[in-house]
């Protein structure tokens, strides 16, 4: 299973996407979990990605491009994996079609979870993460255990997220009719609760579907 998430911030790509994996035994590769372990551990790449995460930016592709193949050539992605926050630009997309090609690989399908921009600023600014086992909750509509630890990210903040749904329309939205246009593209309602929306995203991605 070669599978793609893409929706707007606050969509649930990365709580969606942790349920995928477990169900089809396939690495995650969420780019902003990778640019964020860059930049706590501060390596040279984390600290010039900061500096456009920290207003909503995307990060340059060449940056983003370059971790990926790396990220690639380890052995867990050898069977499959689900990309969530990858590509995010016509230009990564078209990188990601050059680097499968080389491998021999194709992907077997694009998923995009769709939810109304009025709804996303609310569902990501009561976003919260437990420290101790990465799990996301949200504050109101999937409140965290009594007692958890909570951070919530730099960039969950009202003014960076909105930056980053302009982000968004500029420069992701693109890669919609990009997968529509080779028949891959899938689109789901994100609106729903989470269980909801799991079984609309694993019927979308069910061999059957196709
Ligand atoms: P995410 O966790 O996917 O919401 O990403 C958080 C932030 O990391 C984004 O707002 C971007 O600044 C950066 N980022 C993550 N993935 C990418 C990507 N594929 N291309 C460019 N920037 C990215």
């Amino acid at each position: 299973m070669r599978l793609i998430l893409i929706g707007p911030p606050g969509a649930g790509k990365g709580t969606q996407a942790k349920v995928v994996v477990e169900q089809f035994g396939i690495p995650q590769i969420s780019t902003g979990d990778m640019l964020r372990e860059h930049k706590a551990k501060g390596t040279a790449l984390g600290t010039k990605a900061a500096e456009y995460m920290n207003r909503g930016a995307l990060v340059p592709d060449e940056v983003v491009i370059g971790m990926v193949e790396e990220r690639l050539k380890l052995d867990d992605a050898r069977n499959g994996f689900l990309f969530d926050g990858f590509p995010r630009t016509v230009a990564q997309a078209e990188a990601l079609d050059a680097t499968l090609a080389r491998l021999g690989l194709e992907l077997d399908g694009v998923v995009l979870i769709e939810v109304a921009d009025e709804l996303l600023v609310e569902r990501i600014c009561g976003r919260r993460t437990d420290k101790a086992t990465g799990q996301i909750y949200h504050l109101k509509y999937n409140p965290p255990p009594p007692g958890a630890e909570l951070v919530q990210r730099a960039d969950d903040k009202e003014e960076v997220v909105k930056e980053r749904l302009v982000a968004y329309h500029a420069q992701t939205a693109p890669l919609v009719p990009y997968y529509e246009a080779r028949g891959i593209l899938r689109r789901v309602d994100g609106v729903g609760d989470l269980a909801q929306v799991t079984a609309r995203l694993v019927a979308a991605v069910s061999p059957k579907a196709k």
